[in-house]
């Protein structure tokens, strides 16, 4: 990896003016890696500047050329896929099944983006009027800011850009600094696949970009994922400078375990779901809720499954992988002693795992919480790591009031095999996205990705039609083209009525 990692503006790798630079940390050893560009305000204004001149001949490319631009764009993709893979597992730490995963839910989004010619097709009525037809469009917007988490390096971008571009805009990813180099992986990519200099720029940095972004009069629209403060602050501040914005945030996701449940594969999920890329998922499963009696035999089967967890290097073969940062473990960390000092049973304790890696890398094993109190900070709080909280309550109508009274709303499975509470819960539980004996409900690329209450600012979620309109505006046309010349002096003030 190189010394110094740069932005990608114009169609090419640029170092821009700042001299601010961050750490790359290989999490499995703790080690830096290398550093990353943190963009000034002036680097900013670069960026859009490309992005907003690219938009003038991109918007008016014909839908073909872009179409083929993206078939060519998923054989890139495909092509670097092993490097790509690599990377993230090096910087994020996830397993590389798992990052390769990532990039294969992307790819779903990119190949939604292939129908673009469909996708975009508007309306036509003729003869609303005499000789009198209608049209509607849908048009870009122009240059989008693209910002997102160290969680999904390569998927959170791709269910925004090939979308946005796809659409006739211009794009300004400002992924995280803790994860930037797949960022530039993708501008590679589409770069190779012939898409014009400028329609898509990667500008590395914090805090500073960011808000530039959220103000900088050229930028339209801001698609923003990441934790639920830094959210609301997108949120305000980008709709207050006039901008159309979706900020996707935190979460907490219930996975509610009804009695009748297969209570074998409930287990399987919930494990799965929970200490899946180290709980690092904005849709992992991050408390249980056991309709009694089955609390026991559930805790009893998740103990059995994490026992048989290694925690390791993701790239030799570990089940779970480190944490992203050293200082995000201490985090978590102070997450499990706040939930002994509050009288919850630690089940599983993870701080005594053994690992396969580095002794300096960021490691936190699975951590299981039972008995837990809804007033604890553990079970309110976003704790982003590798713990499961179990909650026990005495009925189904218990367990749905507890999850309607998060604050999050973003993900929610039911473990059942009763069709009707099923049902019941499908259309009462306040939640965006809803698995029933499904755990990580992610929603396939036609239909689209969001959380309700404090998971997601804005109308909008993320890719499927959502995402065809959050980037595009429409346009309705009224037009009369007479068949026979309109006799002179045929004026009427009033509104044509019957
Ligand atoms: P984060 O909020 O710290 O950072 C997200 C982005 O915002 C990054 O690009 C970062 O550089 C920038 N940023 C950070 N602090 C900022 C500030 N004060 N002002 C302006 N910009 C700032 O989130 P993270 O730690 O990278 O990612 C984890 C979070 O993302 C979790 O809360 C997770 O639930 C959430 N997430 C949500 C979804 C979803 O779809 N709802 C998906 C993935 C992750």
């Amino acid at each position: 990896m190189s010394d110094r990692l740069t932005h990608w503006v114009d169609g090419k790798p640029w170092t821009g003016s700042s001299d601010r630079r961050g750490e790359i940390f290989d999490p499995a050893h703790g080690s830096v890696t290398g550093h990353v560009s943190l963009a000034s305000e002036l680097d900013v204004d670069t960026a859009v500047k490309a992005a907003s001149s690219a938009w003038q001949s991109w918007r008016w490319t014909t839908l073909s050329r872009r179409a083929r631009i993206l078939f060519d764009f998923r054989a890139a993709v495909l092509r670097r896929r092993d490097e790509l893979t690599r990377v993230i597992t090096a910087e994020h730490g996830k397993v590389l099944d798992d990052a390769d995963g990532e990039i294969a839910r992307g790819l779903e989004v990119v190949e939604y983006a292939c129908g673009i010619p469909a996708l975009l097709k508007g309306g036509f009525s003729e003869s609303v009027s005499t000789q009198v037809d209608v049209a509607s469009i849908r048009q870009p917007l122009g240059v989008c800011a693209l910002i997102t988490p160290f969680n999904f390096p390569a998927m959170v971008p791709l269910w925004f850009a090939p979308i946005a571009i796809a659409c006739g805009n211009t794009v300004v990813l400002k992924p995280s600094e803790k994860v930037p180099s797949a960022a530039v992986i993708l501008a590679e990519c589409w770069a190779e696949a012939g898409l014009p200099d400028g329609v898509f720029n990667v500008l590395q940095g914090d805090a500073v970009a960011v808000d530039r972004l959220l103000t900088h009069p050229d930028v339209r629209a801001v698609s923003f994922v990441g934790s639920t403060p830094v959210a609301r602050h997108v949120y305000e501040t980008g709709t207050s400078h006039g901008k159309r914005v979706q900020a996707l945030g935190g979460a907490k996701n219930h996975m509610v375990v009804l009695p009748d449940a297969d209570l074998d594969a409930a287990a399987d999920a919930a494990v799965s779901a929970a200490f899946g890329s180290a709980g690092e998922r904005c849709m992992a499963v991050s408390v249980v809720v056991a309709v009694e009696p089955i609390g026991d035999e559930l805790v009893a089967g998740i103990k059995r499954r994490i026992a048989e967890l290694r925690t390791g290097d993701g790239r030799l073969g570990a089940d779970m992988g480190p944490l992203v940062t050293g200082v995000h473990r201490d985090r978590v960390v102070s997450y499990i002693e706040a939930g002994l000092r509050a009288g919850a049973e630690l089940a599983v304790d993870g701080r005594d795992v053994d690992v396969d890696g580095g002794s300096d890398g960021f490691w936190l094993g699975p951590t299981l919480f039972d008995h837990v109190s809804p007033e604890t900070s553990i079970y309110q709080d976003e704790i982003f790591g590798p713990v499961l909280s179990v909650v026990r309550v005495p009925s189904f109508n218990r367990a749905l009031d507890l999850v309607n009274a998060s604050i999050y709303g973003n993900g929610t499975a039911l473990f059942t095999s009763d069709g009707a509470l099923a049902r019941r819960y499908q259309s009462e539980v306040e939640v965006g996205m809803v698995g029933i004996n499904v755990p990580i409900p992610v929603p396939a690329a036609a239909y689209s990705f969001g959380g309700w209450k404090s998971s997601l600012f804005g109308d909008a979620h993320a890719y499927g039609e959502d995402g065809i309109h959050f980037f595009t505006r429409s346009k309705v046309v009224t037009s009369r083209w007479p068949h026979t010349k309109a006799p002179r002096g045929d004026i009427d003030l009033n509104f044509p009525g019957r």
